[in-house]
């Protein structure tokens, strides 16, 4: 309770948080952590399950990184904190809902699509979207359960960030390795009967250029089951030329890591992680399903744009996966900008198409400022929205003087919710499996239908 000298306190700043990723969290973290104001917040989310991408993107042999919902769930259990799930804002909420129980929203909604490379045969069966094979190894309840096969002997990855190299490393290691990780079983049992060997990871540019981080990219060269290859000439930087000088110091120690395994020569194991920058992608091949990937070799043209040096190859593969970047999707009666895929903001308020504040309305994370920077950026994001919103405060009251109870809203909106209880009996189910499957912490429960179960609706 803030102390205000004696005086009856008001009621509490009431604060709806779209979103229980990372972005949410840390808002509500940092709506708890001060003493401007007394706060109630409601973490609402689509899913009844909390934490976002550090759940249903965060590569499950990252145990260390999963590990941060440890310190998000002390946030949820702040007794100012309320988690709602199995709420959609946009289905089952809208703007003026939210408008009639809360001071203020925070849209927290993530990046959740893919972008596209936009060359003839994408859409043939075979050829996917990260997202959608990273939701699916993640058991992300909107994934289908038999949607991966894992048939194909060569798979191209086409993209040039940590996101790829988590793709690479799901097909590259063995079941065994991945045993103790919470991928769901029936995930586990196509991928221990994978028949791929190959895996090509394309990047369209040079490797100053890739946007691999180093800690990610040391964990491809740690493979045991697949040997990573990269082409001595594509690694052959000027160690005095202009490219090396500009570069970052992240860039050259990628670079150093690269350059150290073109110099391996390959041990021999079950698979083959073939590294291939400066090519790109130009035709999806196959009749009714992908047969083969036509790749063009690039390089910098003039004025420094990337152009094609007409030089193809058709590699064999059959499975391609794009990991070219994450982009956000518009929200119902909020403004949204097409060109960065954002909602447009200063310091966190939501501005409309004319540039003026939306009074009421807030935006954290990478619906905020893109599909950029790891976890804990999303932290001082958060932060930064949450003092504007403070800073609002006492406008936002006077707007609002009498907010209608939120539970009379949420239960008018025909949603099935679920609170934080029901997340602690999934999380108790997916604990209680791992231990019969004897599988380490958890295996997760896939599909909407198990995670109901698991909380009896
Ligand atoms: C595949 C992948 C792997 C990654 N690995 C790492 C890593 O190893 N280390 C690292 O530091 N970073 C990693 N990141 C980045 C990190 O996950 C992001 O920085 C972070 O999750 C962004 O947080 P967010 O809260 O903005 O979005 P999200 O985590 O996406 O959370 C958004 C939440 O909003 C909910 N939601 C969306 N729409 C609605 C709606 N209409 N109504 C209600 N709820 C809604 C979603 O269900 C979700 O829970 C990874 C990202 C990806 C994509």
């Amino acid at each position: 309770m803030v102390d205000n000298g004696g005086m009856s306190s008001p009621d509490p700043l009431r604060v709806a948080v779209i979103g229980s990723g990372p972005a949410g969290i840390y808002t509500a973290d940092a709506l708890t952590r001060q003493n401007r104001e007394d706060v109630a917040v409601d973490v609402v989310d689509r899913l009844p399950t909390p934490y976002g991408l550090v759940r249903y993107g965060v590569a499950p042999d990252h145990l260390k990184i999963k590990g941060v919902a440890r310190s998000l769930r002390r946030v949820l259990e702040d007794p100012r904190v309320r988690f709602v799930g199995g709420v959609e804002f946009g289905r089952h909420v809208t703007r003026d809902d939210l408008a009639r129980a809360y001071h203020a929203v925070v849209y927290a909604t993530g990046a959740s699509v893919d972008r596209r490379l936009g060359i003839p045969g994408e859409d043939l069966p075979g050829s996917v979207a990260a997202t959608d094979f990273v939701n699916w190894y993640c058991g992300h309840p909107d994934a289908e359960v038999a949607r991966f096969v894992l048939d194909a002997e060569e798979v191209a990855v086409v993209g040039a960030g940590n996101v790829a190299l988590d793709v690479v490393r799901v097909l590259a290691k063995s079941a065994d390795e991945l045993r103790a990780t919470d991928i769901p079983q029936h995930v586990l049992d196509v991928l221990a009967a994978s028949r791929v060997r190959r895996i090509h990871l394309l990047a369209r540019r040079g490797p100053l250029e890739a946007r691999f981080t180093a800690p990610e990219l040391r964990d491809l060269g740690e493979l045991a089951n697949a040997d990573v290859v990269v082409r001595p000439d594509q690694v052959d930087v000027d160690p005095a030329g202009e490219e090396l000088l500009h570069a970052a110091r992240a860039a050259r120690t990628n670079l150093r890591i690269l350059a150290e395994w073109a110099r391996r020569p390959p041990a021999g194991r079950p698979r083959r992680v073939d590294l291939r920058f400066w090519t790109r992608p130009t035709a999806v091949l196959g009749a009714d399903r992908v047969t083969g990937l036509r790749v063009e070799g690039t390089r910098i043209g003039d004025g420094g744009r990337l152009v094609g040096t007409g030089v193809e190859e058709v590699l064999d593969t059959g499975m391609v996966l794009r990991s070219i970047g994450y982009a956000g999707v518009p929200l119902a009666g909020v403004p949204f900008d097409e060109a960065t895929r954002t909602v447009p903001h200063a310091d966190g308020r939501v501005l409309d198409a004319a540039g003026a504040v939306v009074p009421g309305d807030y935006v954290a994370g990478w619906i905020k400022r893109g599909a950029t920077g790891v976890i804990g950026t999303n932290k001082s994001d958060a932060a930064a929205t949450v003092r504007a919103l403070l800073d609002d405060a006492p406008a936002l009251r006077a707007a609002r003087p009498a907010p209608e109870p939120a539970d009379r809203v949420l239960a008018a909106s025909g949603a099935t919710v679920t609170d934080y209880a029901d997340w602690l009996a999934i999380d108790a189910a997916e604990a209680e499996q791992a231990s019969r499957l004897e599988r380490g912490e958890r295996v997760k429960l896939p599909g909407w239908a198990e995670l109901r179960a698991a909380i009896g609706r």
